[in-house]
């Protein structure tokens, strides 16, 4: 059971062979694919790749801390109005990112707590984006632990330490082509933390796994990830597909 937690294959890179990257899924064993939201522009797209695919994809709603400005609240109700939670597996990508601008911290910190809230309400988990950000989302999420809130870390960006504080949130490990990449700090999370709390995914079209780096990322390329896990844990390539498949599919009840 191999499952690519996240993937934005409704992109305009996916436009002239979406028909093959999915086959290529296929022919890799790859049951599933979810597709977390960026902003609203976005959800059109997604959609139509959902209809397009209806077995093999999912879909997250939410928007990505990157997208916000101080606009976002209009942007969130017009996203969230027609919500129908048979339409989603999760809120995402939501979170804070202050790698590329902190020129909107406060409204990013907001706009998460908001998701937070709003996932909270219908009762499904969260797809957390964090760059350069680690503590601000702990700030914001912690007081929400304790309703029971869960999701993953996508593409997660930390140490040892900080995966341990996220497990103990009752949070997964999403662990993408980054754990491949020399100077990782991912191959020690993957040592520390048990295959119980990861989850894998692509991130594609971005941060393709070697031996594709450098080369637009796809679904199919999660066997790669797959494979580093297994190298790294001892653990055969079949159990590491078949628990990260279970607890994807136990999170974002699949
Ligand atoms: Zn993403």
């Amino acid at each position: 059971m191999l499952i690519d937690t996240h993937s934005h294959i409704y992109l305009k890179e996916f436009d002239d062979d979406l028909d093959n990257v999915i086959q290529n899924a296929v022919n890799v064993g790859v049951e599933k694919i979810i597709l977390p939201n960026i902003n609203l522009s976005s959800i059109a797209k997604m959609k139509a790749v959902k209809l397009a695919y209806p077995l093999l994809t999912e879909l997250a709603i939410g928007l990505h801390p990157t997208s916000i400005d101080d606009n976002y609240k209009k942007e969130l109700d017009a996203m969230f109005c027609d919500f129908n939670p048979t339409q989603y597996v999760a809120v995402g990508e939501v979170g804070i990112d202050l790698y590329w601008d902190k020129t909107f911290i406060k409204q990013q910190k907001d706009a998460f707590n908001d998701q937070i809230e709003f996932a909270k309400i219908h009762n499904i988990p969260i797809i957390i984006h964090s760059r350069n950000s680690f503590d601000e989302i702990l700030d914001v999420l912690k007081p929400h632990i304790k309703s029971g809130i869960n999701g993953v870390f996508h593409c997660f960006p930390g140490n040892t330490e900080q995966a341990k504080c996220v497990v103990d949130m009752g949070f997964y490990i999403g662990i993408g082509g980054v754990l491949t990449y020399k100077n990782s700090n991912m191959p020690a999370v993957v040592k520390n933390i048990p295959l119980q709390y990861i989850l894998l995914e692509t991130d594609a079209p971005y941060l393709s796994p070697v031996p594709k780096r450098g080369k637009r990322n796809e679904p199919a390329y999660v066997k790669y990830v797959a494979e580093a896990i297994a190298y790294l844990t001892g653990d055969t390539y079949e159990t590491v597909c078949a628990t990260t498949g279970a607890n994807a599919k136990q999170v974002f009840g699949l």
